[in-house]
């Protein structure tokens, strides 16, 4: 059965996050810094006040499944929710569902021992505490198996050395999630990494440097040095080895709520453009009236509506019980075009309010900028077309002779020789 509605009762969850966040999350975004920096007494003042209202309404932190201790939403209703949480800068966090914390959460849940779960995944998942997840190196970022930090096991210890970077958020977290080689012997390369929660503060883990990325309230994103860091054997996150695996579980879900929060954008750009083509008059004429403005809004309507349904039925495909690993193709086509759709609509909008679209009174070049930053983190767009080309491609036959088998002649003998013609 098809069908393109949203259930009364959620859709009414759905309007009071919209309203809320347009009211009230949207006027954070120009009054305080960093969403992650959860001692700032401001965000003390001004967010806490608006998650005890989140959770009073029972939307708290919804991104576990339930068997996972969460309210168990689904992808769909998730990708729904957080296509309204990525109307505001400070959405994500308002509702708890915020990456990289609705990820590492994910994984905590799903693979920390009792004691990983009181300790990290408890004051994550109320927020008191925010996260970070540590996998790119200076050497090797879109191809995990150049990773080379290494984790040596000394009594009950890990021993820790080597670097990371692009590690957002490292300098707000409490704890960093961190990929390192521990299986170096491993026939299968697969297998030689392992995850290590780390804590702040561990003697010999240094942040070298933040970088900071245009259209971001301060540099977050840390060069992390690990010279000798010990670490408690029990901070094993999933087994010896497992890494990927631990990496794969939290990537899937993440990604379908990045593109729906990619959506928020791209949709806020679209309406900022259609105001200002109905606004503006040139030559005696709207904006709205050109044809190639008009142009412009039906791409991009069509753009956004394309992307919004492969969006919508990957995670609905999730939601039939589907392991991530079995929709890795529409989960990587939907990471792959993110990047085109936001980057599209958000240049249009900006060529439509002329200079006033380059400038710092409206977003577009944040969000420009933004496309790119969502075709590179967690992985770069041509390594999820390639994923999509070989899904795509793995179960094509090729033809029996050097000619294709859909040529129009062939197809001529097969259909007489099946209706008994000469
Ligand atoms: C805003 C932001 C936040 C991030 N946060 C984190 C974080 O918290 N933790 C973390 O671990 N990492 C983080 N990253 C890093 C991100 O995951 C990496 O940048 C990404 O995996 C690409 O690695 P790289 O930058 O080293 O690019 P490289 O591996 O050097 O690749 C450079 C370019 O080469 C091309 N390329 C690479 N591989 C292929 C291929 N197989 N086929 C064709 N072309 C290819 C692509 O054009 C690619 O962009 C973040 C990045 C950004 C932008």
């Amino acid at each position: 059965m098809w069908g393109f509605e949203t259930e009364p009762e959620f859709q009414r969850e759905l309007d009071w996050i919209d309203a809320f966040v347009r009211e009230q999350v949207q006027p954070l975004d120009h009054l305080l810094g960093n969403q992650y920096d959860v001692a700032d007494p401001e965000f003390v003042r001004l967010v806490r006040p608006l998650q005890g209202e989140v959770k009073a309404r029972g939307l708290w932190a919804c991104h576990l499944g339930p068997e996972l201790g969460g309210k168990g939403y689904g992808q769909l209703k998730l990708a729904l929710m957080n296509e309204k949480f990525g109307m505001a800068r400070f959405g994500p966090i308002a509702f708890g569902a915020q990456a990289p914390d609705t990820g590492n959460s994910e994984i905590l849940a799903h693979f920390g021992t009792a004691e990983q779960k009181r300790k990290y995944l408890e004051p994550l998942l109320a927020n008191e505490v925010v996260s970070c997840f540590s996998m790119t190196e200076p050497q090797g970022g879109a191809d995990p198996l150049g990773f080379t930090t290494s984790g040596v096991l000394d009594g009950d210890e890990w021993v820790v050395n080597g670097e990371k970077w692009f590690a957002s958020e490292a300098r707000t977290a409490a704890f960093i999630i961190v990929m390192v080689v521990t299986e170096p012997e491993s026939p299968s390369p697969y297998q030689r990494a392992s995850m290590l929660i780390v804590d702040a503060g561990t003697p010999g883990l240094e942040i070298v440097r933040d970088y900071g990325f245009y259209g971001e309230p301060e540099p977050t994103h840390a060069h992390l040095r690990f010279t000798g860091v010990r670490v408690p054997a029990a901070n094993l996150l999933g087994g010896r080895g497992q890494a990927f695996a631990v990496a794969q579980t939290r990537l899937g879900g993440g990604r379908l709520h990045h593109a729906m929060r990619t959506i928020a954008q791209a949709q806020r750009a679209f309406e900022m453009m259609c105001e200002r083509a109905v606004s503006r008059t040139t030559k005696g004429q709207r904006l709205a009236d050109l044809q190639m403005v008009q142009e412009k809004i039906a791409d991009s309507w069509v753009q956004l509506r394309q992307f919004r349904l492969l969006v919508l039925e990957t995670a609905w495909l999730a939601d039939q019980g589907r392991d991530w690993r079995e929709i890795r193709l529409h989960v990587s086509a939907v990471k792959a075009e993110m990047p085109k759709v936001l980057h599209d609509i958000a240049a249009r909008a900006l060529q439509v309010h002329g200079s006033l679209g380059l400038s710092t009174e409206v977003p577009f070049t944040d969000w420009v900028v933004n496309s790119f930053h969502v075709g590179l983190a967690d992985g770069p767009t041509e390594v999820h077309k390639q994923v999509v080309a070989r899904e795509l491609l793995k179960d094509v036959a090729p033809a029996e002779g050097v000619f294709p088998s859909y040529l129009r002649h062939e197809q001529e003998r097969r259909a007489r020789e099946r209706c008994g013609l000469a």
